[in-house]
């Protein structure tokens, strides 16, 4: 009888809970809001700070500072050497090994894997479409436009988890070690999309020296956010170009990295960083596709970021505006999903996200609530390959959009959104 009681007592209290939250409900969803963050996009506040570059006339300055004529077809296939200047200071590589191409560091990637495919690595001795079915390692939860790409190229995708320093390296060596179908791998090795978090050194020496059967292996170094910090450590990462050549794997990583958020988003200049011979095999196929790169985009970039001192004020200004928005998100979910239990989520340093973890099952259901509350979120599942999150229980938060007082009631709105959820499947 008085286990009756006790499982009556707590299934009233249960459902005082779901009438409480659901109240709370359809107060947020009577507020009419409408907000979207679903997707990383700075804000126009943002943009704002790369306005006047766009004021830049090429009408007296067209002369590269190696004397090429700008405006015309012709000169260095890797880039104007002052915009090669920019991704050294942000990626901390040499010069040299950098080639400057196109407005999209995911363009980048899709071609050297489209390459990789279709004509073989500079490792390898075979296309990979004729080395039968062929693997990527993909950290999880990751960036939902990487594991497209390997999704419509048929490449089976790997799922390793990311733990407190990066991917678990354990399960990553194991799984290269073993079996040379594995070929690739993505990293975003600081402030990863959508977690924030950094590898830590030792995970990228692990990266970097670590033996793979495949001997076409690469690394796909996404580092989209290599100067995007947002708090007063500007936290470092060694170069995994250094360490891999250092253990002798000279070929192993593609680096990339955009100005994608840092001047304009889809107008800025997009980077690859890699050996000698990775490069010349990369130019050897693109030359094909282009006889150049927009070069006065890049002098537009070159005149803005002249000195590196411009790129750190304009990531200061970027920070200024960011840091704020991210700083409501986090403290409002101490305020309003502390208490909970299985409930958590990452405060990052730098980057574009914060990854929310919720109760098992209950990503796809605050999501759909949100949004019916008229808040979009990032679709649950999209971090994960083929958009199946097993547990059901990440969703991606990207605040750089709204406004500070929108990110305030969209915070609310989803600790609102998660307190349901959560609620209505303690009654099922
Ligand atoms: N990589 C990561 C990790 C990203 O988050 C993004 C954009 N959100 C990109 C690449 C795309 O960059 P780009 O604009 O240079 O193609």
């Amino acid at each position: 009888v008085s286990c009756d009681n006790e499982s009556l007592a707590s299934l009233k209290e249960k459902q005082w809970i779901y009438e409480d939250a659901l109240n709370k409900y359809d107060r947020l969803k009577a507020r009419g809001l409408s907000l979207d963050m679903s997707r990383g996009k700075p804000s126009p506040t943002q943009l704002g700070f790369s306005q006047p570059m766009l004021s830049w006339t090429s009408a007296n300055d067209f002369i590269s500072i190696d004397g090429v004529d700008c405006r015309n077809y012709g000169g260095p296939s890797l880039g104007l050497s002052e915009a090669r200047q920019i991704f050294s200071w942000i990626l901390g590589t040499s010069t040299a090994n950098i080639a400057v191409a196109g407005n999209s560091s995911l363009a980048l990637m899709h071609d050297i894997i489209a390459f990789l495919m279709l004509k073989g690595s500079p490792n390898g001795n075979k296309p990979w479409v004729k080395s039968g079915q062929i693997s990527f390692i993909c950290p999880v939860p990751g960036y939902d436009r990487h594991f497209s790409i390997l999704e419509s190229f048929g490449i089976t995708m790997l799922p390793v988890p990311i733990i407190e320093n990066g991917p678990d390296m354990d399960t990553v060596e194991q799984l290269v070690f073993e079996d040379p179908s594995v070929k690739a791998m993505w990293c975003m090795p600081k402030y990863s999309n959508p977690t924030g978090i950094t590898y830590s050194a030792e995970t990228i020496h692990r990266l970097g020296s670590m033996k793979t059967a495949a001997l076409d292996f690469h690394l796909f170094w996404d580092n989209a956010y290599a100067v995007h910090h947002l708090s007063d450590k500007s936290v470092f990462i060694p170069d995994i170009l250094d360490v891999s050549a250092t253990a002798g794997y000279e070929n192993r990583a593609f680096v990339f990295a955009s100005t994608s958020k840092i001047t304009l988003s889809g107008s800025g200049l997009a980077a690859l960083a890699t050996s000698d011979q990775n490069l010349s095999w990369w130019q050897s196929h693109s030359d094909l596709r282009s006889i150049g790169p927009d070069k006065l985009n890049q002098l537009r970039h070159a005149r803005f970021l002249k000195v590196k001192s411009s790129l750190d004020r304009l990531m200061e200004s970027h920070r200024s505006v960011l840091a704020p928005k991210f700083n409501a998100v986090v403290s409002t979910f101490h305020r309003l999903l502390g208490s909970l239990n299985e409930v958590e989520w990452t405060e990052p340093l730098g980057g574009y996200f914060i990854n929310l973890k919720v109760p098992t099952g209950c990503a796809t259901r605050t999501v759909q609530l949100a949004a019916d509350a008229g808040i979009v979120l990032t679709a649950a599942g999209a971090s994960f390959p083929y958009r199946k999150d097993y547990k059901d229980c990440n969703i991606r938060i990207a605040p750089s959009f709204p406004t500070l007082s929108q990110i305030n009631d969209a915070a609310e709105g989803i600790a609102v959104c998660v307190r349901l959820a959560i609620a209505e499947s303690e009654l099922e």
